[in-house]
């Protein structure tokens, strides 16, 4: 296996852009799954005559952009993630895995997908090929829908962890592409239908049902209904560029202020407020936060939809997942 940085970051092209902006000195920041590869990006970089600086933050997105880091240099590679926002002195190095269509077809043919109208997503690293995904499917009868979904997505079909605005709601299905359970399993919840996510590294089908996502939203009312009955709510407001709802923590605060539950607005990049005399927490940072996190958090941790339950603003049965469109 050739395991060179090279084979998936086209950087030749990318070292031309960054010497045209006259930077020297550049920072690096990579999530940990590339962190392996960070002597040879950095031996690349100083042969070109770069000054180079690594941010030892941990990097989940590119709403998570090292700040601190980039008022140090004279320019930031965010390596991995495509923009969710745009900042100055930020260039972003996206990260595509090759894979093989005719195999994600062979995948899918393992179930028997009982639908016509399919909607194609995937994330960053998979969607650019995309729209020879959708022709195959096409070739093989399906009725197939790619959209691109707001500005916080860059292409056609791809979807956040926080954000499935790609999900063409007139199909009765959706196909991904892509690794993990997190994407699928959202949009299951936001589409409401069955999704057949398939890995082409792996090669694997999984389906995600709507029964599971019943499930799923039954265990999210456990939650609800616990947060309930606490007193004192801290409503954390996130200091990540990407991450940052500020207006929202404001009005949510004001929200359960209303109804009695006493609030405050937490400013910060950490969600666990360990030390904070709260019993329940309002997320309005990352939502991946308060599905998957909570349990470590050991104390509720909701989204702004269900604060809203919570306050009586919103009804059980409109039930929603958190997004930042
Ligand atoms: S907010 Fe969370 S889900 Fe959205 S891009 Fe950032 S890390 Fe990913």
């Amino acid at each position: 296996m050739n395991t060179s940085i090279l084979r998936r970051f086209d950087l030749t092209g990318l070292i031309e852009e960054v010497r045209e902006t006259n930077a020297k000195k550049i920072g690096i920041q990579l999530p940990d799954g590339i962190k392996y590869w960070i002597f040879e990006i950095v031996r690349i970089l100083e042969k070109e005559g770069f000054e180079v600086v690594v941010s030892g933050k941990a990097s989940y997105g590119s709403c998570d952009i090292d700040l601190e880091l980039l008022k140090k240099v004279d320019l930031l590679m965010h390596f991995s993630h495509t923009p969710v926002i745009e900042l100055d002195r930020v260039v972003y190095v996206p990260y595509k895995v090759e894979y093989n269509v005719e195999s994600v077809l062979k995948t899918l043919r393992t179930e028997d997908i009982e639908f016509e109208r399919v909607s194609l997503t995937a994330t960053s690293q998979y969607a650019h090929k995309l729209e020879e995904v959708k022709e195959r499917l096409e070739d093989e009868g399906f009725k197939v829908y790619l959209k691109k979904g707001s500005d916080r997505v860059k292409m056609k079909g791809q979807v956040l962890g926080c954000n499935f605005t790609s999900v063409d709601r007139r199909a009765e299905a959706v196909i991904f592409v892509g690794d993990g359970n997190f994407h699928p399993k959202g949009i299951a919840i936001y589409s409401k239908k069955d999704v057949y996510a398939v890995s082409p590294l792996e090669e694997k089908l999984r389906k995600f049902r709507k029964d599971e996502v019943e499930k799923f939203i039954r265990e999210r009312y456990t939650l609800i209904a616990k947060a309930m009955e606490c007193k004192n709510f801290c409503v954390v407001a996130s200091s990540k560029p990407g991450q940052n709802r500020l207006d929202l923590a404001v009005k949510l605060r004001n929200l359960l202020n209303s109804v009695n539950c006493n609030s405050i607005i937490v400013y910060t990049d950490e969600v666990r407020l360990e030390n904070f005399p709260c019993e329940c927490i309002i997320n309005t940072a990352c939502p991946r936060i308060s599905y998957d996190d909570w349990r470590v958090i050991k104390k509720p941790v909701l989204t702004p939809q269900e604060a809203e339950i919570i306050a009586g603003k919103r009804s059980l049965d409109d039930y929603e997942v958190d997004e930042i469109l």
